[in-house]
């Protein structure tokens, strides 16, 4: 992929590009915590956006889009682009404008293995290689941190995604062999092993998207804010259900709806899985962390109510096979994927009997896509 990013800059632009990687990412649990201010456990992959990036003396940018195959001029200080996926490049441009960086016109050829909306998050892996490039040709001196929240915000303000900072940190800060424990209150990231020996990481993609998804997010971020409401009213200084415990949540639980009650407990046991997986890894225990992946499927399907039947049929195959040592869906939910953990000597067949029963039960295999924890933002010399 870099190869041909090279070569097609070579052949539009001619001699002395940078060039600049940056990737995707999974998480391997800790879903619907993000947004009660609790942890999360990414990984950056081994699917990139990859940036051939030179600057050059006229007053426009040169920009092509090799999955696209299209070229654009845009105006460093002008109108927003019409393609979306220029908005991202933009958008970075008038972050960096914001906070006072100097970025000079530049011709830029870029392109990538990430797939699209399939929950690997290449949208923060482009806004992370161009912001990543363009911090390090102009000498911009941002750190990661700055470089994720800049990604971040290009979401909010040209793209019009309202998303979290997960995405951004895994790509910017992740390293081969290591996942990141995201405080999502502090942004403090804690770099914990991930070196399975022995074991695949796998993503099943249903390839369902279901319309569900923004309107039940909604509901259940209300869900949440009622249970911290009724606590609130006993405790002192509870910001979030970061700050509940289990003990709190059911001393007041007549209080509340039976279904605000679930929903809290499921984010209050999510939490405490992450920690307790990140302390399994410490121990190279696989076999609990795979364990905790399981009960966070179980949380989400059963008492947080975010899965759907193709993502429940993935996760009870893999629950079901002796080669998988931990299996979940990953993400928001009403589709996407699952992430498993499978021992490599049972990943054939693993493979094949899921996509012989899927097939059989919905009609079409779901896509595969193998993944190796790798190394964030980088140049590539
Ligand atoms: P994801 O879950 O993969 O982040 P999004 O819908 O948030 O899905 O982002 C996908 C968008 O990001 C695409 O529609 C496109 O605008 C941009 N994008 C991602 N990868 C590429 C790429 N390789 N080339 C050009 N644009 C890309
Ligand atoms: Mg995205």
């Amino acid at each position: 992929m870099k190869t041909k990013i090279q070569e097609q800059f070579h052949k539009l632009f001619g001699e002395g590009a940078s060039l600049f990687a940056s990737p995707g990412r999974v998480n391997l649990i800790g879903e619907h915590t993000d947004y009660n201010l609790g942890f999360v456990l990414p990984g950056a992959i081994d699917k990139a956006i990859y940036v051939a990036i030179k600057p050059n003396d006229g007053r426009l940018c040169r920009i092509h889009s090799v999955d696209y195959n299209e070229t654009i001029e845009m105006d460093l200080n002008g109108e927003k682009p019409t393609q979306q996926w220029a908005c991202y490049i933009y958008g970075v441009v008038q972050e960096m404008h914001k906070r006072g960086a100097l970025i000079h016109p530049f011709d830029m050829v870029f392109g990538g293995d990430v797939p699209l909306g399939a929950g690997l998050s290449s949208s923060a892996a482009l806004e992370s290689v161009v912001g990543f490039a363009l911090n390090t040709l102009f000498h911009l001196g941002f750190d990661r941190a700055q470089l994720a929240k800049i990604g971040q915000m290009t979401e909010h303000n040209y793209v019009g995604v309202r998303c979290g900072i997960m995405d951004q940190f895994a790509s910017l800060f992740g390293e081969k062999g290591k996942v990141i424990r995201l405080d999502c209150r502090s942004l403090e990231c804690t770099l914990e092993p991930f070196d399975p020996q022995g074991c695949k990481v796998v993503l099943f993609d249903t390839q369902v998207k279901h319309t569900l998804a923004s309107s039940e997010y909604n509901v259940r971020r209300a869900q949440c804010e009622a249970g911290v409401a009724v606590v609130l009213k006993h405790v002192g200084g509870i910001e979030s259900l970061r700050d509940v415990t289990m003990d709190m949540l059911n001393s007041y639980k007549s209080e509340m709806e039976e279904i605000v009650y679930r929903r809290c407990s499921f984010v209050i046991n999510e939490n405490q899985r992450v920690m307790d997986a990140c302390a399994a890894l410490e121990q190279g225990d696989y076999a609990t962390f795979g364990a905790k992946m399981n009960g966070s499927h179980e949380g989400l399907s059963k008492w947080y109510e975010v899965s759907c039947a193709e993502l429940d049929f993935l996760a009870d195959t893999a629950h079901a096979h002796s080669g998988v040592l931990g299996a979940r869906m990953m993400g928001g939910g009403f589709g996407g994927c699952t992430i498993n953990l499978v021992k490599a000597e049972a990943y054939d067949d693993l493979l094949s009997e899921v996509k012989d029963k899927f097939a059989h039960q919905f009609g079409k295999a779901p896509r595969i896509i193998e993944v190796n924890i790798s190394q964030g933002a980088h140049q590539i010399s």
